[in-house]
């Protein structure tokens, strides 16, 4: 009812990825600009890349059925 009551986290903005405290609205999830940019270093260092899995076909057991 009090829009003055903001100072509590709200509930939606869920839990921190990086600290596990309660996100705020204005980073969420995130609870603070400091866990933001930890998430965002986290990307540009390749944290969260997924594998290149460069498939090395190494599959000649199969082609050689000779016997
Ligand atoms: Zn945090």
């Amino acid at each position: 009812m009090d829009p003055a009551n903001e100072n509590k986290p709200l509930a939606s903005a869920g839990k921190c990825p990086i600290c596990g405290k309660p996100g705020t609205m204005e980073y969420k999830p995130f609870c603070s600009k400091r866990c933001a940019d930890v998430d965002l270093n986290r990307w540009l260092s390749g944290t969260y890349a997924i594998p290149a899995v460069d498939d090395p076909e190494d599959r000649d057991d199969a082609t050689e059925e000779s016997q």
